[in-house]
Formats: C-alpha cells, structure tokens, sequence
C-alpha cells in the first residue's frame, strides 16, 4: 500500500502537472490585480504625457536650447514609460484570456509547459524563457 501511494505521489510529482481549480482562481486573482495596477499606472503616465505636452506647446516660444533638450529627453522618458505599461498591461490581460482558454502555463512558442518558478515570478509569462529570448531576438 504505501510503495504504490508512492509511486502515485512521484507520478503526479511530474511535469504534466493540472492546475486545481483553485490554483486557477488564484492565478486569475493575481492578474486582475496586475492588470488594474498596470492600468492605473498607464492612465497616470497618459495624463502626465499630455501635460507635459501641454507645458512644451505654451512654453515654446520662451526657450533656449538647454531648456528645449531637458524637455526632449523627459517627453521621451514619458513616452517611453507610456509604452512599456501599454506592452505590461496587454500582457497580463493576454495571460487572462490564456487562462480563460485554458492554456495558461504552457509556452505559446514551444507549447511545452512553463516552469511554475518563472511563472510565480511573471504571472503574465505565456512563453518559456528560452522562445522569449528567441521571440527578443527577431523583434530587434
Ligand atoms: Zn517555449
């Protein structure tokens, strides 16, 4: 009896592990949050954005070069910051509709399943870090 609850346990211990409903839930949890957060912080940037470019508009004319450069390089921080939330926050909502399909954990390149320490890290993880590197690679 116990050798075989063992060899049960050590089975289920593998790689094609199913997530419990619960877990499910859980994850969906963490990524609503997630999502709101990172759209909460987006709306922010979006306004800073504009008021920053309100502020360049009615400054103009008054400028000197230094004063126009600070101003550049901080309307291109803004933006900067603008579309990575853009990227995080479709990201997390990509991963809430894998969950809702079912296919949250598995990596969308190689399909296999992604490691549940990458994923604690990067709830909004949907692929491996290996087909990320890979997908990093192309994009630039
Ligand atoms: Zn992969």
């Amino acid at each position: 009896m116990l050798v075989n609850g063992a060899i049960v346990a050590g089975k289920g211990a593998g790689s094609v592990k199913t997530r419990s409903s619960e877990e499910t839930e859980q994850i969906r949890v963490i990524l609503r949050s997630r999502f709101d957060e990172l759209n909460a912080e987006y709306e922010e940037a979006a306004a800073q954005n504009h008021r920053l470019r309100l502020v360049e508009i009615g400054d103009a004319a008054g400028d000197d070069q230094a004063d126009s450069g600070s101003k550049t390089a901080e309307r291109d921080a803004a933006s900067s910051l603008l579309r990575t939330l853009l990227e995080r926050r479709t990201q997390a909502e990509h991963a809430l509709q894998r969950l809702d399909a079912g296919s949250y954990g598995n990596c969308e390149g190689c399909s296999h399943p992604i490691p549940v320490e990458r994923l604690e890290v990067f709830p909004s993880a949907t692929t491996c870090v290996n087909c990320k590197a890979v997908r990093e690679r192309r994009a630039s």
